[in-house]
Order: structure tokens, then sequence, then C-alpha cells
């Protein structure tokens, strides 16, 4: 029999006005932008994240410490394709990926069919096994406010 395993990924970043804001591996053009050691892309983080904890093997910020100077503005997608190698050095391949993000604004479904593209690529996945969903705050909270981006991941992983 299979072994599935099923990981959780939660993230959060300030954003910033002027900065560049890169998601889901790709640069959305908007007025803020995430603020973080990498390039705060939240997407790839929350992936990692969920993958990681599939596979019990700590989290993002263990394996690329925001002390270190080596991971400073790095692109996201490179941690991603590290972390598709550790989980595939152990054994494991993803079954599918499902990322919801907390954004009050801009509008993010012209981007996503983008992004699947982009990180079913990099993580050498089908694009239809990378699901991004988009939802706001409703005005509340610090995502309402517009201080902030969040995102949830769900992955499945299998021997
Ligand atoms: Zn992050």
């Amino acid at each position: 029999m299979n072994k599935f395993r099923i990981g959780l990924g939660y993230d959060v970043h300030q954003l910033e006005e002027g900065r560049p804001f890169w998601l889901g591996g790709i640069q959305i053009p908007h007025t803020h932008g995430a603020k973080g050691h990498s390039d705060a892309d939240v997407i790839c983080h929350v992936i990692c994240d969920a993958l990681l904890g599939a596979a019990n093997m700590r989290n993002i910020g263990y394996h690329f410490s925001d002390k270190d100077p080596q991971w400073k503005g790095v692109d996201s997608k490179i941690l991603l394709s590290k972390v598709m190698e550790m989980i595939r050095e152990a054994g494991y391949e993803v079954g599918n990926v499902d990322v919801t993000v907390v954004l009050q604004e801009p509008k993010l479904n012209p981007h996503i069919p983008q992004m699947k593209e982009c990180l079913s690529g990099v993580m050498q996945i089908d694009a239809e096994d990378v699901s991004i969903k988009a939802t706001t705050s409703e005005h509340i909270g610090f995502v309402g406010r517009k201080e902030g981006i969040a995102a949830h991941c769900v992955a499945l992983i299998y021997k």
C-alpha cells in the first residue's frame, strides 16, 4: 500500500510601498510588495512548509535561516526546488498542493494561471496538481488594512 502523508503550511509577510511584489514565482505589478529576508514570496514559502511538514522535516526557517546571509534576497523558487530535492531524496513524490492566499489587493485571479505554470515547472509536477486560490479578508485585520499578506497550503505526498 502507498504511504500517503499530508502537511500544512502557513506564512505571513508585511507589505511595504515600493518593493517588488514576488508571488507564486512571478512578479505582480502593484504599489506595494512583501517584505522579508528572501524575496518574500509567501506562496513559495507555504508550499515549502507544507511539503516539509508532510515529510516531517521541520520548516523553511530551520533549513534556510533568515540569519544566514546566503539566503538574503534569494529567489524563493530556489528554496522550493531545494525542498523538492529533499523530499524526493527521502523517497516521496508530490500528489498535489492547494494554496489559499489572503490579500486585500490587488486581484490575483488574472495571475493565477501563470503562477501555476511557473511553480509546477519549479516542482517538476503537473500544473493540474498545483491549486492556487485567493481571498480577501473583507477589510478586517492586518490583511484588510493592507499591512500584510498571509497564505495557507496543504500538500499531499506519497511514497
Ligand atoms: Zn515567508
